[in-house]
């Protein structure tokens, strides 16, 4: 029976319950190392940092959902980015998105361009033409996200994956934006998908996780060699709660999708709000492409007030709608990106994107979109 996406988040994988008493819940097997019947012989499991069930049971589900041949689960979604980056070999040079997570780019600077590995930084989201020009014969990945954080800039995934291919490339997609249930950048062509499973796949920002999952065997065979000997794998129990958090991907993310759009038509209308960029908006220039390569347009909203001194008004006032960084939870959170997700990213970057210091982005929640719009009226009535 082929099953719908919301289906398999519930029924996932799992083929071999009987050998579980039936249990409905995936056991978390909490074993640092599994004993052998004898010389030679195995149970299929030697040492968790290698291999263990309940890891196992989340990577397969993360897999299916992806529509990959192999997921790898990692300690955080940083993990996941550099184990991905262990592929590539000194000379190597990656284009990569100008607009992206703040963590990653310093990743690229402060780990990968000491140990040989070059960056160029372009915006995707214009088209093919700066992306192009930038490859040269040492190229091997083109890493992208889209929409991007926080300036929700569409990419379209077919064309960098084509372009890739076209110069003996990769492309690398961080999907943590909208999820495998919105987006699956592997059946567009992309060639590696990452995520941070601390955002939607978890979905509840109670655990941190990451997944890099790849179509090839090849790349998948690599990248399980990287991981079992870095050892950045996650724990059995962080995998057991980003399999529950999976169970309810779906009604999470519709609800959470059908919250921002309201929110996104509320900003619009305030006086203090000169920008809000929601790819939902029709009038968004991102719009009609990802109605092509997605399900959804998620729940990430960015705003710019037109004065920086509401800032601190808006998060200091906001009372339902936390003030903290992350995204993707059950709760609604408001970051400032220039001082949060993005502190380390360079000015001129900043500037050359437009986060401007007058920029806020809203993770949307799943609470009643009634309350939600009630918290920032009373925090709008503060200005
Ligand atoms: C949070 C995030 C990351 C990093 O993931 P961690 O789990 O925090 O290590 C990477 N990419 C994007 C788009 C993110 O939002």
């Amino acid at each position: 029976m082929s099953l719908s996406i919301e289906s398999r988040c519930i029924h996932l994988e799992d083929d071999d319950r009987a050998a579980r008493y039936g249990a409905v819940s995936f056991p978390i097997y909490q074993t640092a190392t599994f004993a052998h019947p004898a010389l030679g012989q195995s149970t299929g499991y030697d040492y968790s940092r290698v291999q263990n069930p309940t890891r196992q049971q989340l990577e397969k589900t993360v897999a299916a959902l992806e529509s990959g041949t192999d997921a790898v689960a990692f300690a955080t979604g940083m993990a996941a980015i550099l184990a991905v980056m262990e592929l590539l070999a000194p000379g190597d040079h990656v284009v990569t998105e100008s607009d992206l997570y703040g963590g990653t780019p310093r990743l690229f600077r402060t780990v990968c361009e000491p140990r040989g590995i070059t960056f160029t930084s372009v915006n995707f989201s214009k088209g093919m033409e700066e992306a192009a020009q930038a490859i040269t014969p040492a190229t091997k990945a083109l890493y992208i996200e889209t929409p991007t954080n926080p300036m929700m800039n569409v990419t379209d995934i077919r064309a960098a994956a084509e372009l890739a291919h076209a110069r003996g490339a990769v492309l690398i997609v961080d999907n943590t934006f909208l999820s495998p249930y919105l987006q699956n950048p592997l059946t567009l062509g992309a060639d590696i998908v990452v995520h941070s499973g601390t955002k939607y796949l978890s979905g509840h920002n109670d655990t941190l996780a990451g997944f890099a999952v790849v179509k090839d065997p090849v790349l998948a065979a690599r990248l399980r060699e990287v991981s079992k000997t870095i050892g950045a794998n996650l724990a059995p129990f962080d995998s057991w709660l980003v399999l529950r958090g999976i169970q309810t991907l779906a009604v999470r993310m519709d609800r959470a999708e059908e919250n921002a759009l309201a929110l996104a038509h509320w900003l619009q209308k305030q006086p203090q709000v000169s920008r809000v960029i929601y790819p939902g908006l029709p009038e968004h220039p991102g719009h009609e492409l990802m109605k092509c390569q997605a399900r959804g347009f998620g729940a990430m909203l960015t705003f710019e007030v037109t004065d920086k001194t509401y800032v601190p008004v808006l998060l200091k006032n906001v009372k339902l709608i936390r003030f903290a960084e992350s995204l993707g939870g059950t709760e609604s959170l408001l970051t400032y990106p220039v001082t949060q997700t993005h502190a380390d990213v360079p000015p001129e970057v900043l500037a050359a994107n437009g986060l401007t210091d007058r920029i806020l982005r809203l993770s949307v929640g799943i609470e009643n979109v009634n309350d939600l719009t009630a918290d920032l009226t009373q925090a709008f009535a503060a200005l």
